[in-house]
């Protein structure tokens, strides 16, 4: 059975565990660099990504994490896709580059503070998306590709073994999107 992490240092961790193990993975916290060599695949979930990146650096966890990246499939949603990002700005800051995007935060403004919207994923079909101060991935590289839009931006995409949701399906009765990890997770 695939083991999965979850990054635990900070923001909305615990109900993506309840996916994960709803679809059938094998589920840990994780907040040090033994408990991230432990697993297989790690979910990077939503929250404060300025705070995470702080915890990061408290913790000394920024470099491992960007290491498992470089040879484990890492899921980020919301500030998790902010620190997979290539790029960030609204401000700049800085990011494990993992995922050939270039994202800004808050970068719908106001009107995207907090929506449940209805999206079209390939391969997925409709999806429910909710937006909580999400960013926009205002580009993406030849090697990224978009499963789901909204508004003409990219909001789901992967590359290689990564994926990235600007949503957070871990607030949606749909676990689909996380089966979908897990399978990447489990080859
Ligand atoms: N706006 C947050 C940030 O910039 C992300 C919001 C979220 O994860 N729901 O880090």
């Amino acid at each position: 059975m695939a083991h999965i992490g979850i990054l635990a240092l900070q923001g909305d961790y615990e109900k993506h565990a309840r996916s994960l193990e709803r679809v059938g993975a094998r589920v840990s916290e994780v907040r040090t660099a033994a408990e991230l060599a432990a697993v297989d695949g790690l979910v990077i979930p939503g929250g404060e990504s300025t705070t995470m990146l702080k915890l990061l650096d408290r913790e000394a966890m920024f470099e491992p994490l960007r290491e498992f990246g470089v040879s484990k499939p890492i899921f980020g949603t919301c500030a998790g896709a902010i620190l997979m990002a290539a790029k960030v700005e609204n401000p700049e800051q800085a990011s494990l580059g993992l995922v050939d995007i270039a994202v800004r935060r808050n970068g719908y403004g106001r009107q995207l503070d907090s929506r449940v919207a209805q999206i079209d994923g390939e391969g997925f079909g409709a999806l429910e998306a909710v937006f909580i101060r999400a960013p926009i991935i205002y580009s993406a590289g030849p090697g990224v590709r978009v499963l789901a839009s909204y508004d003409g931006d990219p909001v789901l995409v992967e590359e290689g073994r990564h994926l990235v949701a600007t949503f957070h399906p871990e607030l949606s009765a749909d676990d689909r999107v996380h089966a979908y990890f897990l399978r990447k997770v489990a080859g």
